[in-house]
């Protein structure tokens, strides 16, 4: 098994100490967003809160104000990249199963195409 990711070498973690570059779209004192890497879509933004959280499943009740405000921020955010009209694509993947590959919280922002359902 391997080890659960710790904040210290968390990738997301190191965007939002500034250590890996990104393409910042928002930063504020709790939730930072950027471009991913590998856009799936014209439009392809990451969400993530500043502290590490592993996943959804790791929110806690007292988290539940930073879990609202990374939905808000990506509405926002739709908004301001101008896909929010046509309508857009938000997705958090949870563990393996779920498609999880970086193990901080994130919410895929995607839009700029239509999309299917369900997801593969
Ligand atoms: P997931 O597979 O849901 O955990 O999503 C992780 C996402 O992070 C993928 O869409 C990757 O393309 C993206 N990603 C990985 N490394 C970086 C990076 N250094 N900067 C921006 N996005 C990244």
């Amino acid at each position: 098994m391997p080890e659960p990711t710790s904040a210290a070498t968390c990738l997301f973690c190191r965007i939002v100490a500034g250590e890996i570059p990104a393409t910042i779209v928002h930063d504020d004192d709790d939730i930072l967003a950027f471009r991913d890497i590998a856009p799936r879509a014209p439009t392809h933004i990451l969400v993530i809160p500043k502290r590490h959280v592993a996943s959804a499943a790791d929110l806690t009740e007292e988290s539940a104000p930073l879990a609202g405000r990374l939905l808000l921020t990506a509405a926002r955010i739709a908004v301001e990249e101008g896909i929010a009209a046509d309508g857009y694509r938000l997705v958090s993947n949870v563990g393996r199963w779920g498609g999880q590959t970086v193990d901080h919280l994130h919410v895929h922002l995607m839009g700029g195409r239509t999309f299917t359902w369900p997801p593969g």
